[in-house]
């Protein structure tokens, strides 16, 4: 088989991917300073300077300094490309059957809809992973057969809401386990997909329909956690072998800790069942760190949902986004201690959806 150099690079980068020891990889990214940021003479606390290749340094008071390890770091600098050449084999191991989660987590602000979703000009993880799936597709065509599907739901105040239905009604759903090791929304729309522009037009008629009906759009969307998923379906047309997988594109609510001063009544309501989905996501990897017995999947829709993805036959992604600002010190802190020990996990050897 002959490979193109680029094909061939990003072979080179998949095997790297997968023969790294556990499937849990943490990406850290860094915004820039905002103008606002910049005018008030903002200082930053992350030191890049000084940094090795994976290393993240955030300056502490007085002299001392805190290092954390990741997979990759990104500065403010690297834009969207160099982050998705990073990403890019997680595209191909979902056509080669494994469940792929990738989420972005961090405080309102950092970044999490730009890594995922991306702005006009600057497209995100989203689009490039389906861009490259349709890509892959394309090279595999007369070898394998795919089916893709996609949904687009949110999960807001503990409740799934499916943002492909259309009508008033909006119906209640659940969680529920349909076969050994595999969950699913019953009712939730499933829309086929033939290529890239009809799956990105149901993903942003999706993300439309996500503030619709909350009197803040941008509240809405830092309290909610924002849920795309891809199914594929394959089928080896030599062996008949067939696969069947999901990639889950999410973009959780922001992580900041909400004192109870700033929130009252419903907001308060909101802010707590927000912590509990994040909370029961630090408590699920707690305890697969741990390799506890009881893994506590079910005590949040997210945890629920993601439970295939997060237990031990699939790859998981996690962007944890940063402010470089030194006045957020505290809640970068507190997501990359996060996202550090999310990085110490093994869910497992990976094994495919067959
Ligand atoms: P979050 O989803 O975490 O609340 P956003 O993605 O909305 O944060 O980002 C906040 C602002 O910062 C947006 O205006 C966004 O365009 C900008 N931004 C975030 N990350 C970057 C980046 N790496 N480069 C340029 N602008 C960025």
């Amino acid at each position: 088989e002959k490979f193109s150099e680029e094909a061939k690079e990003r072979k080179d980068l998949y095997n790297k991917l997968i023969e790294l020891k556990g499937n849990i990889r943490v990406f850290c990214r860094c915004r820039p300073l905002n103008a606002e940021e910049i005018a008030e003479g903002a200082s930053t606390a992350i030191d890049f300077e000084s940094a090795k290749d994976g290393e993240l340094i955030v300056r502490g008071h007085v002299s001392s300094k805190k290092v954390f390890r990741f997979d990759s770091v990104f500065s403010p600098e690297e834009d969207q490309e160099k982050v998705f050449e990073k990403t890019a084999p997680f595209a191909t191991s979902v056509l080669d059957g494994f469940n792929v989660c990738i989420f972005a987590y961090g405080q309102t602000g950092t970044g999490k809809t730009f890594t995922m979703e991306g702005i006009e000009g600057a497209r995100g993880v989203n689009y490039r992973t389906l861009e490259e799936l349709f890509r892959i597709i394309g090279e595999r065509e007369g070898m394998f057969q795919y089916e893709v599907t996609v949904s687009v739901l949110e999960v807001y105040n503990e409740q799934i809401r499916d943002l492909l239905q259309t009508g008033a009604t909006t119906k209640r759903l659940e969680v529920r386990q349909v076969a050994e090791g595999v969950h699913h929304v019953p009712g939730l729309v499933e829309a086929r997909v033939a290529n890239l522009n009809e799956a990105w037009e149901v993903l942003q008629t999706g993300s439309k329909a996500r503030s619709v009906g909350s009197t803040n759009a941008n509240e809405h969307s830092s309290r909610s956690h924002c849920i795309h998923c891809v199914m594929v379906k394959g089928e080896n047309l030599m062996h008949g072998e067939c696969t069947k997988s999901k990639l889950w594109l999410i973009d959780l609510a922001g992580s900041e800790r909400v004192t109870k001063t700033d929130a009252q009544g419903e907001r308060l309501k909101e802010a707590q069942n927000i912590n509990k989905s994040l909370s029961a996501l630090g408590d699920v990897i707690s305890a697969l760190a741990t390799k506890t017995p009881h893994i506590p999947f079910r005590n949040s829709k997210l945890t629920h949902l993601l439970q295939d993805s997060l237990s031990g036959d699939s790859k998981t992604l996690m962007f944890v986004q940063i402010s470089p600002n030194e006045n957020d010190v505290g809640e970068t802190l507190c997501s990359l201690n996060f996202a550090s020990r999310v990085r110490g996990i093994e869910l497992g050897q990976a094994r495919k959806q067959v």
